[in-house]
């Protein structure tokens, strides 16, 4: 019995044509992806933090898990397109290998080949019909379609309904044994009834359609949003590889460009799905900030200022500084909560991406708001952004015993207190029973009191790296003067610079150990040193800051303080955890105005309400004092309180009036 087999170029003459037009076409591809890499490759280096999480990586590249996350739709969808694009083209491959170099295409092999193909070109059909579905009648919130998707969404539906016609006039004008059995096959004997010489004519007009519109696709894919096939799973692996993009002031002087290796990629990697857009607080509250605009705009920027052909848009070098004054105010709305990059499929990190524009504006002399440029003098006069005087950085702790480094205390451990809880009346209590829960658990600690200079989370945020790094050294000196090889740090802010920036400046304070209070408490009250034991009647709902939560994975630490306290009902916001909302208080936000309607923070406190609670608890004094004025502003104050996490404990555990 004969066995079933495809011949190639069978019933095709001038076959040298489709050789030199692949020629071409493949020319064509490695020069756009040549010219792509030399593109990403203009950035300058980043820090490694650590080795690749495959684990993370096969979830994120292969399973495209981040697409499936709250939107099952979009996430079939762009599988059925990806796998039935990939095992279609790795079909083409195995054809190329069955024809050049040795047969293997026959019987049983042949027909499980021939089945999957039939599998992918539907699956790929299917993706593509969800995709216009999803766009038009599901049409999914905040969805953007520019002329571009349909480009490319088109193509690919061309190139798989061509394909499938193709094989199916084939298999009627020559037979093999299975060819009845399959669906490209009945559908041409459904539709087709004309003579074999029609038929034959048919299918050498269709398979240079397909062919040639195959060859297209490969040309076209390194300049069209296609070229996300190379840089999402490329930016996924960089991610995974824990980069952190960051330059010493020194080094940032010497680069010639804005943007690190790994931003420029991510670039190239976002297919604008908006899913950043839904989450960000600022386009949440109606400002005019679009992370996905934010990525797109300075994308084309950066491609302009590449000057590299084919890459560079039409924007050239000289217009890139127009345009990145154009982004206006909008690159000052962003609180760097990461909430985006939390919720891209292809881990892009917008504020990463913010965090380089304001960089390159502040160095540019550009425009910064006039409160930042306070804030930015206040942090080089003071050491803190509140304008408090250098002297009264211990006002705070009047009346208590604090052991303090510079007055001969005997500690390897210092407990950064941090500037708003040091200044802010209304977050002193904060420090003070922070230092009375440690006393009384016996706790080993000191202060850096007046010498402690601010940690410069949001310096570095909004793009001042010249007093971000000079701040740095003052703290990382003292540390190294007083022996210091362990922080705990009272703000999450300071947490993670310290824990996270500081370490890649030098090797000093690399070899620090910084950790959060609310990991401390954790431990002490399972260890038995701290003891809950006074009834604190409340329904509790957990505010998880961005800085302590998403940026550094602490969720539990502070809900275990919660639940280990008698008579406090722990409930739930609908976001909390990894999907958190923001308050509005990161990235430097709290010195920038916002003319929406609404605040941030009165969204979150609307959500907190919402659950029941009395009383929204945190653990940042950023939170803290940015959903206090919101319960104010809002008109929640008969509804609910805000306080933290160690005031609340401190009520459990001390008596009153003694911190
Ligand atoms: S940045 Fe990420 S989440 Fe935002 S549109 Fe691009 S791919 Fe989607
Ligand atoms: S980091 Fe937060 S505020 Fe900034 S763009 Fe992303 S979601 Fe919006």
């Amino acid at each position: 019995m004969e066995q079933p087999y495809r011949e190639v170029f069978w019933n095709i003459s001038y076959s040298w044509l489709f050789y030199i037009l692949a020629a071409v076409a493949s020319l064509v591809f490695f020069y756009g992806i040549y010219k792509r890499a030399a593109f990403w490759m203009s950035g300058w280096s980043e820090r490694r933090n650590g080795g690749v999480d495959l684990k993370r990586l096969t979830k994120k590249v292969l399973f495209t898990s981040g697409i499936f996350s709250d939107d099952i739709m979009g996430g079939t969808t762009h599988f059925l397109i990806m796998w039935g694009f990939i095992v279609l083209f790795l079909g083409t491959v195995l054809s190329t290998i069955d024809h050049w170099i040795f047969h293997f295409l026959e019987g049983k092999v042949y027909i499980v080949y021939s089945v999957s193909l039939d599998i992918a070109g539907a699956a790929l059909i299917t993706g593509i019909i969800l995709a216009y579905v999803r766009r038009y009648i599901v049409k999914r919130k905040n969805m953007v379609t520019i002329v571009k998707d349909h480009v490319v969404l088109l193509l690919l539906l061309f190139i798989a309904i061509t394909g499938f016609f193709m094989e199916g006039l084939r298999l009627h004008a020559n037979p093999v044994p299975w060819s009845e059995s399959r669906v490209a096959y009945r559908v041409v004997d459904a539709i087709f009834h004309g003579s074999r010489a029609h038929l034959l004519f048919e299918h050498r007009l269709w398979w240079w359609i397909h062919s040639i519109s195959s060859l297209f696709l490969v040309a076209y894919l390194p300049f069209s949003k296609f070229i996300h096939i190379f840089a999402a799973p490329t930016n996924l692996t960089l991610d995974s590889m824990n980069y952190t993009s960051f330059l010493t002031l020194d080094e940032r002087e010497k680069v010639t460009t804005d943007f690190s290796k790994h931003q420029l990629v991510m670039f190239d990697a976002c297919t604008r799905c908006n899913r950043c857009q839904v989450v960000c607080p600022s386009s949440n509250a109606r400002e005019p900030l679009s992370p996905r605009m934010m990525i797109e705009e300075v994308g084309n920027y950066a491609r302009g200022a590449s000057g590299i052909p084919f890459v560079s848009s039409k924007r050239d070098a000289d217009q890139h500084d127009k345009a990145t004054a154009s982004l206006g105010d909008t690159i000052w709305y962003c609180t760097t909560c990461n909430n985006c990059y939390e919720v891209c499929p292809v881990g892009i990190n917008t504020s990463d991406i913010i965090r380089e524009v304001r960089a390159a504006r502040i160095e540019s002399g550009g425009e910064v708001p006039v409160n930042v440029q306070e804030m930015l003098e206040s942090v080089y006069k003071f050491k803190n952004p509140w304008q408090g005087s250098k002297g009264k950085r211990m006002d705070w702790a009047e009346g208590l015993d604090v052991p303090v480094f510079s007055k001969g205390a005997d500690s390897k451990r210092c407990l950064f207190v941090g500037c708003t809880p040091a200044y802010d009346t209304r977050l002193q209590s904060v420090a003070r029973n922070v230092v009375s829960l440690l006393e009384g658990a016996d706790y080993d600690f000191a202060v850096l009191g007046k010498e402690e200079a601010c940690c410069s989370e949001f310096v570095r945020e909004v793009g001042e790296d010249g007093l971000f790094t000079e701040l740095a050294y003052q703290n990382i000196d003292l540390f190294e003067r007083y022996g210091i090889t362990e922080i705990v740090a009272v703000c999450p802010h300071g947490f993670h610079t310290l824990r996270n920036e500081y370490g890649l400046m030098e090797d000093s304070a690399k070899r620090l150990d910084v950790v959060h209070i609310t990991e401390v408490l954790e431990r002490l009250i399972a260890d038995g040193r701290i003891k809950p034991t006074r009834e604190v009647p409340l329904v509790a709902t957990y505010h998880d800051p961005c800085f302590l939560g998403r940026r550094n994975g602490i969720y539990d630490a502070p809900r275990n303080i919660l639940r280990a306290i008698p008579g406090v009902k722990l409930v739930e916001m609908p976001r909390s955890r990894e999907k958190s909302f923001c308050c509005g208080g990161g990235g430097g936000r709290m010195w920038v105005e916002s003319n929406a309607d609404e605040k941030i923070a009165e969204i979150r406190v609307a959500e907190a309400v919402e659950t029941g609670a009395e009383v929204v608890v945190t653990a940042c004094p950023f939170c803290f004092s940015n959903l206090d004025d919101a319960v104010k502003t809002g008109g929640y104050e008969d509804k609910i309180k805000v306080m933290d996490v160690s005031e609340l404990l401190a009520e459990s555990v001390l008596e009153p009036g003694s911190s």
